[in-house]
């Protein structure tokens, strides 16, 4: 079985083919600029060099014909015909309270996904407008929606009821939803599978670090919480979000520097979290260097904080669990960053773990990072978000075959 995974954002479309056979990526690439000016096709086929197609894009429509022609293509391309691929896998970000699981697409689901846009205003109607285009390019292909949000849907109501009058969660749906759950799913699954043992019978607490970041409690293979929220800009401090914070800086900000309600909820969407206290960048490559090699204090600080709150959140999620058996770290940062990872640990051994310094030189690989005598594993794992979608996709598509 052929799928095509798609992960459509506001203008930009991701898109992966996999063959389930032999769990193989066959080609991957992203279209970018989408109705803007400039757009621009990467595409990549399976051992071969990538590609760039530069060609205007007005919306997702065109950018899915681009994709699919790319892939039928006779030089570049990796299947001879669009009726190679027998499913569609969609990333969507959020699926409210209607959905625990993925789902295959009807009208009822769009419906759905279109009542949860006042929960996503900037991600879902990029999903929905890419399913809608590719149900009218590739009529009667079943499509498949996976959610950001549907595997936290398993936190008890303590966890996701946030301490405000209670009408409003009823009247406006406010309450914790958390993200990056295909991401948790996944490397909770492999760490179980890498520790030869039932994910019901373990505590993982799972640190996605990458730009977004988020930390998840896995206790017997549900999420119980998470540390994202009503929005991704809960929790952490990430590359350029603020994470928790006082709730009452807003009001003061908007005070003092004059500024509109969205404007401040901007700057601490795009200008805050490590970028913010650095003022450097978003990247921790480009942090690190400035820390380590160039002395500069404020780097070093937005690393110690960016670390800090991270190691609350992993004591806070042992104690939600009622100890851990795992810990497991992911995404950008999380699979590459061995001294991000150190810095995150220290002082966090009581737990029952020692960091096997060596070993945690590792990058972009699966490894498990604490000695052999560790009680608790400490454990780097890639995520794979696609090849999620994908296998969700192969196990409802075949459920209707
Ligand atoms: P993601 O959002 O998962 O793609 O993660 C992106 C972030 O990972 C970037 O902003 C980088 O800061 C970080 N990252 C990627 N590679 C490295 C590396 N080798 N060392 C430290 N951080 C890295």
């Amino acid at each position: 079985m052929k799928i095509l995974v798609m992960n459509c954002g506001s203008s930009s479309l991701k898109y992966q083919l996999l063959d389930m056979e032999n769990n193989k990526v066959l080609a991957k690439g992203l279209a970018e600029r989408i109705g803007i000016n400039d757009s621009l096709l990467t595409h990549q086929a399976e051992g071969k060099e990538k590609v760039k197609i530069q060609r205007d894009m007005k919306n997702h429509k065109e950018a899915i014909q681009l994709v699919l022609e790319v892939l039928v293509d006779k030089e570049i391309g990796v299947i001879k015909d669009m009726k190679e691929i027998d499913a569609v896998g969609h990333r969507v970000v959020h699926g409210g309270e209607y959905f625990t699981d993925s789902v295959l697409i009807d009208d009822e689901v769009i419906k759905k996904l279109e009542d949860c846009i006042d929960l996503a205003p900037l991600h879902n109607p990029a999903n929905i407008e890419g399913i809608k285009a590719c149900q009218q390019i590739m009529p009667g292909v079943p499509m498949v929606a996976v959610f950001d949000t549907a595997f936290h849907q398993t936190m008890p109501d303590y966890a996701y009821i946030y301490p405000i009058p209670y009408e409003y969660y009823e009247k406006h749906r406010i309450r914790r939803y958390g993200f990056h759950g295909t991401s948790h799913k996944y490397v909770s699954m492999r760490a179980a599978e890498i520790l030869g043992r039932p994910i019901e019978e373990l505590k993982i607490v799972t640190c996605h670090l990458g730009n977004g970041a988020s930390i998840t409690a896995v206790k017997n293979g549900k999420s119980i919480d998470t540390s994202m929220g009503f929005t991704p800009l809960e929790g952490l401090a990430m590359g350029t979000r603020s994470g928790s914070i006082d709730p009452s800086i807003v009001t003061f900000l908007m005070e003092k520097e004059d500024l509109t309600a969205h404007q401040v909820v901007d700057i601490l969407n795009k200008k805050s979290g490590v970028y913010g206290i650095s003022g450097i960048s978003n990247d921790f490559r480009d942090i690190e260097n400035a820390a380590f090699n160039e002395g500069n204090k404020r780097a070093m600080l937005a690393l110690k904080v960016f670390a800090y709150i991270a190691k609350k959140t992993i004591g806070a999620y042992a104690a939600a669990m009622g100890g851990v058996d795992a810990i497991v770290f992911t995404a950008g940062v999380g699979e590459n960053g061995p001294e991000m990872r150190e810095f995150i640990l220290e002082g966090l051994e009581f737990l029952g773990f020692t960091l096997d310094k060596e070993k945690n030189r590792v990058r972009g690989k699966e490894a498990i990072i604490s000695t052999e005598d560790s009680r608790v594993k400490v454990m780097v794992i890639p995520t794979n978000e696609e090849y999620m979608i994908a296998k969700d996709t192969e196990k409802l598509v075949k459920g209707i075959k």
